[in-house]
Formats: C-alpha cells, sequence, structure tokens
C-alpha cells in the first residue's frame, strides 16, 4: 500500500477509535473503507452519505470533519498529505496533535511521540506522575517524554507497541506488572515494592527509613500527587495516573414526538425531520422535538410539543392526543439529555410543506438505514416496546403492528392528500 494510502486508512482508524471500542469500530471501518477506499472517493462523498455510515459511533463532528478534510486535501493540497505530524495537525480540519502523531509516525516514519489514554496511563506509572493528568503541565511533560523515547529507526512500531502495552497489560484496574517487558523502569512498581519492604520493618519494630525525595509529593511540584491525597497503599500501581474532577454534564430536556401513519401495505411509517447544518448532531434527521424549559410540568411541555407540531402536521393538535411513552435519557459527552417520549398516530395522511426543514416518511428499516442518532433510536424502541405492551393478548389491544388502521389515510403512491387537500378536506362543510 502506498504511504498516502496508508496515511489515510490510519486516519480513518484513529478518528473512530477516539473514545470507541475497537470492537465496535471494526465494523464501521470495514464499510467505510470499502465505500470511500481513498480521500478522492470520500471527498466526493456527500454529508448526508457520511452521516448515514457514521450513525451510531457518536461525535457526529468527527465525521463530518474528516469529509472536509479529504476535499481540502484534494482541492487545496493537490491530493497530497501532508507529511509531518506539524502540517497535518495545521492544516487538516479534526486532526488533532495525537492523530498528526499517528498518521505522521506510523505512515510517513516521523520520529514523533504520540500520546493516548493507554500512553498517559504507561508512563505516569513509569515516572510516578500523580499530579491531575490533564493539567498543561502534566501533558507538556508526557508529549516531552514520548517524543524523547521514540524509536528513531522504527517510530510507527514504537508507538503501536506502547499503546499496545497500555491496552493489554498496564490496564487501568488489574495490571501485569509480573509480565511487563519495562517493568523494571517502572518507578510507580519500585514505590510499591518499598512501600511493602517499610511495612514489613515496621511490624518487626524496625526503624523505618526517611522516604525517597521522589516519592514524598512535597514542595508544589506540578507532576506529584496533592499532598491531600496521598499514596494509598491499597492501590499499588494505581494510584497513577490521577484521575481529573469528572466534569459536570449540562442537563438539557428535550419533548420528542414519534409521529405515526400507515404506509402502503398497513406498516408504519414514521415522520423524521433534519436538524440544522450546524450544532450538536449536525444534519442528522430526528423525530420532531422540542428543548423544554427545565422543571415545566407535564401539562405544559405537553402542549408546547402540541404546538410545535402543527407546523409538521399542518393542523392543529390537540394536546391531549398526545401520548406519553415514557423518558429516554442519553449521555453526550457534555450533556445529560432526557428525552420526553410522546405518540401520535395520524389517522389521516397529510403532505409535508416543502417550505419546512427538509423532512420525510420512512418505514423501521428505512429509519435504522438514516443518519439517526442512536439516542433516536432508544426513542423508537421505547415507543415500540409500548405498542408491545398493549398489543399484546389480554392487555386490551387497541392496535395490531402492520394491522391498517381503519379509516387510515392511504399513503399509496397516487392516492395521498396534498397538505392543500387535506385542509379542504378539515373545512368542508
Ligand atoms: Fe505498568 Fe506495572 Fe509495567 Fe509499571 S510495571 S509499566 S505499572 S504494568
Amino acid at each position: 500500500m502506498d504511504a498516502d494510502r496508508r496515511a489515510y486508512a490510519v486516519w480513518v482508524s484513529e478518528i473512530m477509535l477516539q473514545q470507541t471500542q475497537v470492537a465496535t469500530v471494526i465494523d464501521y471501518y470495514n464499510r467505510w473503507m470499502q465505500k470511500w477506499p481513498t480521500l478522492q472517493a470520500l471527498a466526493q462523498a456527500s454529508l448526508e452519505e457520511v452521516n448515514e455510515l457514521w450513525a451510531g459511533l457518536g461525535y457526529y463532528s468527527r465525521g463530518k470533519r474528516l469529509q472536509e478534510a479529504a476535499r481540502k486535501v484534494v482541492s487545496e493540497l493537490a491530493g497530497q498529505m501532508p507529511r509531518t505530524a506539524e502540517d497535518l495537525q495545521k492544516l487538516l480540519p479534526g486532526v488533532g496533535r495525537y492523530t498528526a502523531g499517528a498518521i505522521a509516525s506510523i505512515s510517513y516514519g516521523q520520529a514523533t511521540g504520540v500520546v493516548d489514554g493507554n500512553v498517559i496511563r504507561v508512563l505516569c506509572r513509569l515516572r510516578c506522575i500523580g499530579a491531575d493528568s490533564s493539567s498543561p503541565a502534566v501533558v507538556n511533560r508526557l508529549w516531552d517524554m514520548a517524543n524523547a523515547l521514540v524509536d528513531r529507526s522504527r517510530p510507527g512500531d514504537f508507538n503501536q507497541a506502547l499503546m499496545e502495552l497500555g491496552a493489554t497489560v498496564c490496564v487501568p484496574k488489574a495490571p501485569l506488572c509480573g509480565e511487563c517487558p519495562v517493568k523494571q523502569h517502572c518507578r510507580a512498581r519500585s514505590r510499591v515494592e518499598k512501600e511493602l519492604a517499610f511495612a514489613s520493618q515496621k511490624l518487626f519494630g524496625k526503624p523505618t527509613p526517611v522516604p525517597d525525595v521522589e516519592d514524598c509529593g512535597v514542595g508544589g511540584c506540578p507532576l506529584c500527587p496533592p499532598a491531600v491525597e496521598p499514596w494509598d497503599s491499597s492501590l499499588g500501581v494505581t494510584n497513577f495516573p490521577r484521575k481529573a474532577a469528572k466534569k459536570q454534564l449540562r442537563a438539557v430536556r428535550t419533548a420528542t414526538c414519534v409521529l405515526e401513519r400507515r404506509g402502503c401495505r398497513g406498516a408504519p411509517e414514521y415522520l423524521i425531520v433534519q436538524r440544522p447544518s450546524s450544532g450538536l448532531l449536525a444534519g442528522l434527521w430526528e423525530f420532531p422535538s422540542l428543548t423544554l424549559a427545565q422543571d415545566l410540568q407535564e401539562e405544559k411541555q405537553r402542549e408546547a410539543l402540541a404546538d410545535h407540531l402543527h407546523a409538521w402536521t399542518g393542523q392543529p393538535v390537540a394536546a391531549r392526543s398526545l401520548r406519553l411513552i415514557g423518558e429516554v435519557i442519553h449521555i453526550f459527552s457534555h450533556i445529560h439529555q432526557t428525552y420526553v417520549v410522546y405518540s401520535l398516530p395520524l389517522d389521516r395522511d397529510v403532505t409535508l410543506d416543502p417550505a419546512l426543514s427538509p423532512s420525510r416518511w420512512v418505514t423501521e428499516e428505512e429509519f435504522h438505514a438514516s443518519a439517526v442518532s442512536t439516542a433516536m433510536k432508544k426513542v423508537l424502541k421505547a415507543h415500540e416496546k409500548q405498542r408491545g405492551k398493549e398489543s399484546s393478548p389480554g392487555k386490551g389491544s387497541k392496535r395490531k403492528r402492520g394491522a391498517k388502521t381503519q379509516g387510515a389515510g392511504s399513503t399509496c403512491p397516487g392516492t395521498q392528500l396534498s397538505l392543500r387537500a387535506f385542509l379542504q378536506a378539515q373545512t368542508a362543510p
């Protein structure tokens, strides 16, 4: 494989792997590379196609920026990837220091280090770095160490080996120190051994030696554990790295409605609408949704949603006709999102107004193949679960799945009512 194709492959895999497990990524990666095997192919893709393939991976802006960067390489850089970590980071949107280092070392052989979560853990333990691992002093020191350690002749292999060490041996909870190839150089391990020696000396009434200055964590060192959080002997080497305090997530409540009609063969179809092209979940499709003020009473949120739905259905929606399904929680990187889920079966069909945001009716299969977020899939699942309960025998079945609703407007081609016709029918004497 030529270096540019390899760089593209490394780039796609690194972007997908950020905060996502390898097992989850493999299928996405294979489908992506099959569809867009080169940068040039990706540059010609539409954002809709990218979002559809990315759906379920989370962090949707990453797929979008990957495609923007591919377009930039083709249109502004004559199809040539930048060859150094510095240029990759400077010229390509969405490529940070880690991704740039990985592409440059693995694909172009640049002797530059990488620092990801695994490397942070290994280096912090090797050097007993116990200050907050996201603090600028620690981050800078870790990058300096990674750049100094990297093997000049095989930087890509070295970087991958270091990350693999963190993923398989120096793991977060129960590291396999006995099998570790760098155990002789590890200060965390030697600290554990010293602590054990002190403990046994104390047991036999011998005086304990003065701790090494490297172990004591005094003197305001920006790399040492804070004095208020002393060494915990029950944690051993996992005293390092010290985790950053968890960020408080912003709580957001959103009312969302599964608007449902019967399709040609009686199967349900759902209305989905497209989100704006910027911001959270940009360009993705969702059920008509409305952000709610915090602490809004159920009655009020139902009324607000009914007003919002008026625009989509082209007719007033009675708040009482909305059926409350329940709540679905989804955690985004910085948001604790609660969806208050309602459903509304339409017993007359409407054609959507093209003047509104893009919207379309989809079958369940089409819904899952569309660029919809995992959160929306959870919403549909909650709705289906509720419907399953209602239609199960002996529980007062209201409607059978797949059966055509009596009096439902047909949605077969050629017989669908336009919005204008629908409104006229509503107001006709
Ligand atoms: Fe990690 Fe243990 Fe190896 Fe040190 S000896 S690097 S703590 S696995």
